[in-house]
């Protein structure tokens, strides 16, 4: 019976890793992991050999994603268009044009109730199918409840869409030039929030689940003006994400470096971080061996209360319900958003989600017959290899 119980998690592990495409050559033993973390903590046991450390990790994590050297901030162009007003919160079409010819695409939601200037907070989707089976997991129930929820609190967030996912269509997403182009989607649409009306410069948060947790982590390692983060469901020192976008190019380690997600996670101190974990996927093992490993990079800069740890061991590999309760609070407290709007009036000790109208995929399109792609869009794997190492070029 006791083997039977044990062995279950394991079968369900292993069957979230194989869900998340060739995972095989990313994972690692815990014990292997393990190792990784006491090395790291060896390599800088001072603040002062931490932050030389994470300087050297994040050049080359950026030279490893071909982003050593970023593209040129080109004009947005943002086309915004089928504005709906629902029950405290707007929502939008969005695509901007984060390289000359090349667009990325989301929904964008803004209060409508909510005291100014706002906070802005980038949601990427991760790796989850919409409720037709189609890779948009921008429309998803789930995604749609958590933005346009974190929006009813008072935030201006942005679904944003996975290269080659929902109406990012111009690359396929299994190509490893989605790790850096979304890498630079997600810089560029926090540029484009920053010059939305009332928004806070100051409050930008950032979370997302599984491969959406992995942009996250990503954002929060190399963008400054990320305040506030919330990788769920992702973190872990033996597992760097099978999927191209995740550890398709060499970001983890070279003959220069050697990082996992559990550092890479570490590099957003002493910035404020939740991290969701569960039972069912490779974060496990959070609370005993990533955690503390967390938290001895946050003490260094005497901000070990800043990084805490929502494990839900009998929770599956999403972003459900009980993901997002754990997130609205410490949100809510390091974002300045309110509860009020999000508890139930019988029941103020729940969230109530039930306010949030979800939109069918047609609804949230961003190119339709009436919107179409720009004709100027660059369209083709090869076409947009080559529009990135132009705009890439040292
Ligand atoms: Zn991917």
């Amino acid at each position: 019976m006791l083997r039977i119980t044990k062995l279950v998690p394991l079968v369900s592990i292993l069957l979230v890793v194989a869900a998340h495409s060739s995972a095989a050559h990313h994972a690692r033993s815990k014990a292997a992991g393990e190792a990784m973390l006491a090395r790291f903590r060896e390599q800088a046991p001072t603040l002062s050999d931490w932050t030389a450390l994470t300087a050297h990790v994040r050049t080359h994590m950026l030279k490893g994603a071909r982003l050593g050297q970023f593209p040129d901030k080109t004009p947005l162009n943002p086309l915004v268009h089928s504005e709906v007003e629902m029950d405290g919160y707007k929502v939008s079409n969005v695509a901007l044009e984060t390289l000359p010819g090349f667009f990325s695409t989301g929904n964008l939601y803004v209060p409508t109730r909510a005291d100014k200037p706002y906070p802005i907070v980038l949601c990427p989707h991760g790796h989850f199918r919409d409720e037709e089976g189609n890779l948009n997991g921008r429309s998803r129930a789930s995604m749609q409840i958590r933005c346009a929820t974190l929006a009813r609190m008072g935030a201006v967030v942005f679904a944003i869409d996975q290269v080659g996912a929902g109406d990012s269509q111009q690359s396929p997403h299994h190509d490893p030039i989605s790790l850096p182009l979304q890498i630079w989607n997600n810089i560029r649409t926090i540029d484009f929030l920053l010059t939305l009306p009332d928004v806070d410069r100051n409050r930008i948060g950032v979370t997302g689940a599984s491969g959406g947790g992995s942009q996250t982590m990503q954002l929060g390692a190399i963008d400054p003006r990320v305040t506030v983060v919330c990788p769920v469901v992702m973190m872990a020192a033996n597992y760097d994400g099978g999927c191209v976008c995740e550890s398709g190019l060499p970001i983890f380690r070279s003959k220069h470096h050697e990082t996992n997600l559990a550092q890479m996670a570490a590099m957003a101190a002493p910035r404020p971080q939740l991290v969701i974990s569960c039972g069912a996927d490779w974060t496990v093992h959070t609370p005993e061996v990533e955690y503390p490993y967390l938290k001895s990079v946050y003490g260094l800069y005497g901000a070990g209360d800043k990084v805490d740890n929502l494990h839900l061991a009998n929770e599956p590999h999403d972003y459900g319900p009980s993901k997002r309760k754990g997130m609205y609070p410490f949100f809510a407290k390091h974002l300045g958003l309110s509860m009020a709007p999000i508890l139930d009036r019988n029941n103020p000790d729940r969230v109530y989600e039930p306010a949030v109208v979800i939109r069918s995929p047609e609804q949230l399109a961003v190119f339709d017959d009436e919107h179409p792609r720009p004709a100027h869009a660059v369209m083709g794997r090869e076409a947009v290899y080559k529009l990135f190492e132009e705009a890439t070029k040292p």
